[in-house]
């Protein structure tokens, strides 16, 4: 079906569209795509703030190189160690003698932690639903096996919140993509009551070419028959990619989030603070904490990045001053332009 649904959305000559895919995943899968280029220019595409790295705020890594200057040393995956602060990055931040190394997997710290028992390591664990299952695991790990020397410096951030939120602050979108493998923990029903509330259609998808292009036609098609479909008893949600996603999600991971993290207010960047948008160590699991609970501020690194404005899909990355100028691979000037999973970053090796 994909040729002929591709087809319909080059064709599409109906109201304009602005829809947003919510998965820093999507971002890069549909940038690498180029089906942007090719649909009508009726349907724009923009990107929202499902990239973990890039939706940290400032504070969180200034927290990080606090840590590190303390003497403790810092566990992080790739992305975010190149992600500037108001006070530099964790990189610099290891230039001048910080102890910050590169982690592929959160099992790694458990035995970094057991191999140098005199050292103190904190974890940058950052992610959405579908990476606050492994953090609960590490956490199984770190207390059956007793060890005293490895915490977790959490931004760990719900999808469904901060959909709210968009769809509340007016970024007069038309529907959203909603995230593929955010989906699969929290399932499609997750999307259904601020659907309804906000009248606002979500289509589920996978990320190949072909559930892309089923995924954005069927979420074109919801938008154009809202009145009609509304009332039925699957309402504007749709879930086109139910090889592995199920309506209830996958309860044996949610069980597990459960255990050990309860819903906070968060800071997201560009956004400010979304009520219960956040989750955070619960109260008797404090002692495996670093400190998350307390990263309010949201100071910029660079007062000219948009970064804000393109996570809450206001503007392209090309509308963006300092995009390909001051701004590039090599000098990030905002966490979009570092994070792999970035909308400027995606922007800039698509040449888009
Ligand atoms: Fe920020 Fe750079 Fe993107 Fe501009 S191009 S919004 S400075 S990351």
């Amino acid at each position: 079906m994909s040729d002929k649904h591709l087809e319909y959305l080059k064709e599409y000559n109906g109201r304009e569209l602005k829809l947003m895919e919510v998965c820093g995943s999507h971002t890069a899968a549909i940038a690498k795509t180029g089906i942007k280029q090719v649909i009508s220019e009726k349907i724009r595409l923009v990107s929202g703030p499902g990239c973990p790295v890039c939706v940290c705020p400032s504070a969180y890594t200034d927290k990080l190189i606090q840590l590190a200057s303390e003497g403790k040393t810092i566990l992080s995956f790739g992305d975010l160690i190149r992600v500037p602060g108001s006070k530099g990055s964790l990189n610099e931040a290891k230039g001048r003698g910080g102890d910050v190394r590169m982690l592929y997997s959160p099992m790694d710290s458990v035995e970094l932690a057991l191999r140098e028992p005199e050292k103190s390591f904190v974890f940058a664990a950052v992610g959405f639903e579908t990476t606050i299952p492994a953090y609960a695991l590490l956490l199984d790990e770190i207390i059956e096996k007793g060890i005293k020397n490895l915490k977790l410096l959490t931004a760990l951030k719900c999808m469904i919140p901060v959909i709210e939120e968009l769809c509340r602050a007016g970024s007069r979108l038309d529907g959203f993509i909603a995230p593929g493998h955010v989906s699969v923990i929290i399932g499609a029903n997750a999307y259904r009551k601020v659907s309804k509330e906000y009248d606002m259609p979500f289509a589920v998808t996978g990320f190949k070419d072909k559930e892309l292009i089923d995924g954005i036609y069927g979420l074109v098609r919801l938008c154009e028959n809202k009145e009609r479909v509304r009332n039925t008893k699957q309402g504007l949600v749709r879930n086109f990619y139910s090889g592995a996603v199920e309506e209830n999600g996958n309860k044996k991971a949610l069980k597990k989030i459960n255990e050990y993290f309860e819903f906070g207010d968060t800071v997201w960047r560009g956004m400010g603070e979304v009520k219960d948008s956040g989750l955070y160590l619960k109260e008797r699991y404090m002692e495996y904490d670093a400190g998350s609970r307390f990263l309010r501020e949201d100071e910029k690194a660079d007062a000219r990045c948009r970064c804000d404005k393109v996570l809450t899909g206001k503007l392209t990355p090309q509308e963006c001053p300092l995009f390909l100028r001051e701004c590039t691979l090599e000098t990030p000037r905002g966490a979009c332009m570092v994070s792999q999973e970035g909308s400027c970053y995606q922007s800039c090796i698509n040449r888009i």
